[in-house]
């Protein structure tokens, strides 16, 4: 059952800033409810008010200007799943939306939702940070754009502060040259909360790794880029026999838990084999 809580929908943006100025200490966003009222009928949290943004029209787009793609916080994982902006320059996002929950979850969960979740196992996290995609967030004081890799400070946990919201994710668009891939292993292939998932970009220049970003989810207390191995790779020749021999370095980048999901040694297992894997994929898309 879920516990009592007063309902408030705003009818425009500013009032829904009005309102988090008012109540945000003690109140909860609603975008697709997925995560949130799951936690509360679990009564994890508790939110004395609860601020359903559902209805504001304005934070649902995708759009394509000045190579960058502009991704509104309530647009649905179905919306960017199916979009031809995404597929044809950010694949890697549609590639890992299309493996979250099942369709009726991606109808009504929002990317907004899954980023300020901040759950180590966002599958929308990793695509976006080997992206280097930047967020918005709102308040009645302002807006401020953060890289997303400052975004996530703990499970559950993100610098938004009590009256602020995301509003816009920010894509910068790559150059034709880079590949990317991602990678899910969950109870199930698809469709489930991942144990281990890693997303690949990779950028070749005269068959040299001239830039590698490898970001994972699940195997910390937040996503994260795996930073040390990808610093491996720069300047290596770009072949699977390289990737197959730096990729056992990506240990260095995790610390994972052991839950009822996974232990921590299995998850650092899969890290190193679920890296090369994407890794290759990407690399085979290079070419
Ligand atoms: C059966 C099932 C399967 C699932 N499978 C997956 C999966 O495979 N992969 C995965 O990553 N997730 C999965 N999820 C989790 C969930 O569906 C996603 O995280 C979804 O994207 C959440 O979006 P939402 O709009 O429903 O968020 P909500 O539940 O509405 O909100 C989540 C949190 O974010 C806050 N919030 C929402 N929007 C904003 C905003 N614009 N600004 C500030 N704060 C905001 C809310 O206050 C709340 O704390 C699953 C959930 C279920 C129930």
């Amino acid at each position: 059952m879920l516990p009592r809580f007063k309902y408030l929908r705003p009818k425009s943006f500013e009032e829904a800033l009005e309102l988090l100025d008012k109540y945000g200490e003690q109140a909860k966003l609603l975008a697709g409810g997925t995560d949130l009222i799951v936690k509360m009928k679990d009564d994890v949290v508790k939110p004395k008010y609860v601020i359903d943004l559902s209805r504001l029209e304005e934070l649902k787009f995708i759009s394509k200007e000045d190579g960058v793609i502009k991704i509104g916080a309530l647009t649905t994982l179905r919306e960017i799943e199916t979009s031809p902006i995404i597929r044809e320059n950010v694949h890697v996002l549609s590639d890992a939306v299309e493996k979250m929950a099942s369709w009726q979850i991606r109808n009504l969960g929002t990317i907004g939702g899954n980023l300020c979740n901040a759950s180590p196992a966002a599958d929308t996290a990793p695509p976006l940070l080997v992206l280097e995609a930047e967020l918005k967030l709102t308040s009645s004081e302002g807006e401020r754009t953060v890289p997303i890799d400052q975004f996530f400070t703990g499970p559950g946990e993100t610098i938004l502060k009590n009256n602020e919201l995301l509003t816009e994710i920010q894509i910068p668009i790559m150059s034709n040259h880079a590949g990317t891939a991602f990678l899910k292993l969950g109870r199930r292939f698809a469709h489930t909360l991942s144990i281990v998932s890693v997303a690949t970009l990779v950028v070749v220049e005269d068959d040299v790794f001239k830039d590698v970003r490898i970001a994972l989810g699940s195997v910390a207390p937040t996503p994260v880029r795996a930073k040390k191995t990808e610093d491996r790779f720069r300047g290596l020749s770009a072949t699977k026999d390289v990737v197959e021999k730096n990729c056992v370095w990506v240990v260095e980048d995790v610390s994972p838990i052991s839950d009822v999901r996974a232990s921590a040694e299995y998850r650092k297992e899969m890290s190193i084999v679920l890296t090369k894997r994407a890794l290759i994929e990407a690399l085979d898309e290079v070419r």
